[in-house]
């Protein structure tokens, strides 16, 4: 395996998949939507579906390591890898991407419903990693709302907020997650015309 040729030229990227990759933008990597053949990814998160598991991967072309060259006590931990083997068949699986993209149009419809009902801001992302702009609204008030009423979603910004349901959500439970959210933006509303 060569060692050299590291820095081959600006065309060979390496991309943090960790947030975007196994499926979440509604493509294996989000990579795939832009005609991009990365040399290295980091994945972490999403491999393991829960447990922990990341991973760097490179082409032999970029590779430094050799197998074995990273050493740690839970380094190839054999139940976290059969996680991650279980993952990438569920992923790979035929219709595991139609299926994202199903529940992300749904999830999108939906946020584009409420958006327009009480004067929120645009629907942003790809699969099943959304944002809303709360528009008017404090993001942040939204989801303290929210979580009282059994919804976890959080607010990166003091104007949005952040989707990111499990890729194997239902329909019924995007409906529920819909429901309690326009329950949360109801409240902020009133609580800000009781002021
Ligand atoms: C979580 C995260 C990381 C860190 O991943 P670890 O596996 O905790 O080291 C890096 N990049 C992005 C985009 C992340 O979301």
């Amino acid at each position: 395996m060569p060692k050299t040729n590291f820095r081959k030229n600006s065309d060979s990227p390496v991309i943090d998949e960790i947030q975007t990759g196994i499926a979440r933008t509604g493509q294996l990597f989000a990579f795939n939507y832009y005609g991009i053949e990365p040399d290295i990814i980091t994945l972490g998160k999403g491999p393991g579906g829960g447990v922990p598991l990341a991973a760097l991967v490179a082409t032999h072309a970029v590779s430094c390591f050799e197998p074995g060259d990273q050493g740690g006590t839970f380094n190839g931990n054999p139940v976290m890898c059969a996680a991650g083997c279980a993952v990438f068949e569920a992923v790979t699986s035929t219709q595991f991407l139609a299926t994202v993209e199903q529940c992300s149009a749904q999830l999108v419809d939906a946020l584009e419903g409420l958006a327009k009902k009480y004067g929120l801001g645009g629907v942003r992302g790809r699969g099943l990693l959304l944002a809303l702009d709360s528009g008017p609204l404090s993001a942040v008030e939204i989801a303290a709302a929210a979580f009282e009423g059994g919804l976890l979603v959080n607010a990166p910004r003091t104007d949005t907020l952040r989707f990111m349901p499990p890729l194997n959500v239902s329909a019924q439970e995007i409906g529920e997650m819909v429901a309690r959210l326009e329950r949360a933006v109801e409240q902020v509303i009133r609580e800000r015309e009781g002021e």
